[in-house]
C-alpha cells in the first residue's frame, strides 16, 4: 500500500510498504480522506515535535512513522475479539491511544494518561491506504456524515473541548481571536453551545469572510482601531464573557485579554511555541481566569452530532483536496509557502480526489 512516512525533519517519502496485519483486538480501515493538521506541517519543516525520538512506551513506535490523524473511512477488517465495530461500517477515530490502567486514565481522563500516544504521531496514521487501530478508538459516522465531514471530527473535538473548558453559559458572550481551522471550528462549537453572540477578530481577510460565513456576528481586523472598545461597544461595555486564543501568540493573547470583560475566562487553545508575557495587574483587577486545553476525552459524540445535524458546517473550510501521490508537493509545501490561502487541505490515499 501506498503511504506517507515521516523518517526525519523535510524527509518525508511517499512509499510502498506492506499492509499491516489486524491484531485480535484491532480494526483494519480503508482511508477516504486525511486532513493536513498544522501538526503535520510542523512535524515536516521543525519535527520531531511529538514523534517519539525513541521507541514510544506504549507503542513502541518512533521514526519511521505514518502520519495523517483527522480522518474518515471504510471497515474493510477485524480481529477475531472485536465485537462493536463491523465490516463496512462508516468509521472516524478518537486518536488518543492511552493505557488505561495509570491514576489519569482510571478516572477517565485520557488525555492526561501518562504514557499517551496520538495516532499519526506515535503509531501510523492514515495518509495511508490502510490504518490499523484498537477498536476503542473507533467511532461509527452518521448517514448524514461525509466522509469529507468526519475528517474534520478530531479537530473538532479540540474545538468542543475548549469550549467546555471555557465554561461558557447560555447566553455568554464569545471572542475568538484567529479564524484558522481550529478557530472556525470553536466558533461554531460556541454558537452551539449557546453564545448569544460570537465575534472574531482575524488580521487575513479570506477567514474574515469565512468566518462571518459560519456565524460570527462581527468580525473584526486586529490592524484597524481598538477592537475592544469596539466589543465593549456592542455590549454594553461588558466585552466577551470569553475568549479563545486560537493563534498561540502575544499579539493574540493581548487581544484575548482586551476584548474580555471582568470575571472572563480566556482559553489558551493555540499551542504557543515560546513564552508569553501575561498582565496580571489586569488580570488581577478583573478576576479575569486563564486555562489551557488539549487534545479531547468524551467530545467525540457532540463533535459528530453537531457535523450530522448541520450546527457545524466544515465545507466550506475545505480549501482543495489532493491526492496521496501530491502530499508533499501540493499540501505541505503549498501550506507552507502560502500558509494565508489554505484552511483544511484534504487527502485522499485511495484517489478519490
Ligand atoms: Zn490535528
Ligand atoms: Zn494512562
Amino acid at each position: 500500500m501506498k503511504a506517507a512516512v515521516w523518517h526525519g525533519r523535510e524527509d518525508l517519502r511517499i512509499e510502498d510498504i506492506p499492509e499491516p496485519p489486524v491484531g485480535k483486538d484491532q480494526v483494519k480501515i480503508r482511508v477516504r480522506w486525511c486532513g493536513i493538521c498544522g501538526s503535520d506541517v510542523h512535524e515536516y519543516r521543525e519535527g520531531p515535535m511529538i514523534i517519539p525520538k525513541k521507541p514510544h512506551p506504549l507503542t513502541g513506535k518512533s521514526s519511521p512513522i505514518i502520519l495523517g490523524h483527522e480522518f474518515s473511512g471504510d471497515v474493510v477488517a477485524v480481529g477475531e475479539e472485536v465485537r462493536r465495530i463491523k465490516l463496512g461500517d462508516r468509521v472516524t477515530i478518537n486518536c488518543l491511544i492511552y493505557c488505561g490502567s495509570c491514576p489519569f486514565c482510571l478516572q477517565g481522563e485520557y488525555n492526561m494518561c501518562l504514557r499517551l500516544a496520538t495516532v499519526g504521531l506515535a503509531w501510523d496514521g492514515a495518509f495511508s491506504e490502510f490504518v490499523v487501530v484498537p477498536e476503542f478508538t473507533v467511532l461509527k459516522i452518521a448517514d448524514a456524515v461525509t466522509y469529507e465531514m468526519a475528517s474534520f471530527a478530531e479537530p473538532l473535538a479540540v474545538a468542543v473541548r475548549a469550549v467546555k473548558r471555557s465554561r461558557l453559559k447560555v447566553g455568554d458572550t464569545a471572542v475568538v481571536v484567529g479564524a484558522g481551522p481550529i478557530g472556525l471550528l470553536v466558533l461554531q462549537a460556541a454558537r452551539a453551545a449557546g453564545a448569544s453572540r460570537v465575534f472574531a477578530v482575524e488580521p487575513i481577510p479570506g477567514r474574515r469572510d469565512l468566518a462571518k460565513q459560519l456565524g460570527a456576528d462581527v468580525v473584526f481586523d486586529p490592524a484597524q482601531g481598538d477592537v475592544g472598545k469596539e466589543i465593549a461597544e456592542r455590549t454594553d461595555g461588558l466585552r466577551g464573557n470569553v475568549a479563545f486564543e486560537c493563534v498561540g501568540s502575544q499579539s493574540a493573547f493581548d487581544m484575548a485579554v482586551r476584548v474580555t470583560g471582568r470575571r472572563a475566562m480566556i482559553v489558551m487553545v493555540g499551542m504557543a511555541m515560546k513564552p508569553i508575557e501575561v498582565p496580571f495587574f489586569r488580570l488581577w483587577g478583573h478576576e479575569k481566569e486563564m486555562t489551557t486545553c488539549t487534545g479531547y476525552v468524551d467530545e467525540y459524540p457532540a463533535a459528530l452530532a453537531f457535523l450530522a445535524d448541520g450546527r457545524v458546517r466544515v465545507e466550506p473550510m475545505v480549501t482543495a483536496k489532493i491526492r496521496l501521490d501530491d502530499f508533499i508537493e501540493k499540501g505541505l509545501k503549498e501550506m507552507i509557502r502560502s500558509p494565508d490561502r489554505y484552511i483544511k487541505i484534504l487527502v485522499s490515499p485511495g484517489g478519490d480526489a
